[in-house]
């Protein structure tokens, strides 16, 4: 090894030791490669139509940059939309907020009137913004909750205090099996991804609904 290459090996190893260091000094920080793979997942814009103030109990997050490709782009902070309050804020983008306003006025409402002859007055959010892979699986391709682009319901109360769980409703063959079947299957006209118990077991106790692009042109659907 002549100088110039041995300077630059040095170099090389210090270099190294200098990253190694940083990422050590950041332990509690988990390898992002173990837990999520976001190639070719492009994030979704910050374009929105409705102002989230005008349809819903709503506080503007701005961008929020999270670990990685993680993050919201025109992010908001939810408590109720179109009248039907939240268990728990829900960390979403514009976007979602619109989309859950529309299913909410034009699916869930009249399925709920149709069979129980009352409204839905209150979700169960399950899961709104959060930075990781898809159902939770390291090395999976990342979720769209890792942009605020997806929101998990399990639960629906009515006025009266009756509570409709996915879990429990799903198979009972009743008004709550019906009503579920319906505010699922016609979800599929405002979100892009719809998800309950038929697709997974992962999805057994709610469903996830979500704007992410599907397809070689971006606008398919998987509803499942
Ligand atoms: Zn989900």
């Amino acid at each position: 090894m002549n100088v110039k290459r041995l300077s630059k090996y040095v170099i090389g190893r210090v270099a190294a030791g200098f990253v190694m260091v940083s990422v050590s000094a950041c332990s509690s920080t988990p390898n992002l490669t173990d837990d999520f793979t976001s190639v070719g997942v492009r994030p979704p814009s910050d374009q929105c139509s409705v102002d989230p103030k005008s349809i819903a109990d709503a506080v503007s997050l701005g961008n929020i940059d999270g670990r990685g490709a993680c993050g919201i782009r025109n992010g908001w902070q939810v408590s109720a939309v179109g009248g039907v309050t939240f268990s728990t804020p829900a960390r979403i983008r514009c976007q979602m907020v619109g989309a859950t306003n529309r299913w909410i006025g034009k699916v869930v409402q009249p399925a709920a009137r149709s069979a129980f002859g009352e409204r839905v007055v209150k979700l169960r959010i399950a899961a709104s913004y959060a930075c990781r892979g898809r159902n939770n699986k390291r090395g999976a391709k990342i979720s769209e909750h890792a942009f605020g682009n997806a929101l998990d319901v399990s639960a629906f109360t009515l006025a009266s205090g009756r509570v409709v769980e996915v879990e429990d409703g799903w198979n009972s063959g009743g008004k709550d099996s019906a009503f579920l079947r319906q505010v699922h299957g016609k979800a599929c006209g405002t979100f892009t991804t719809v998800l309950g118990p038929k697709a997974d077991a992962a999805h057994r106790n709610h469903f996830h609904f979500d704007l992410g692009k599907h397809g070689r042109s971006g606008k398919g659907k998987y509803c499942r």
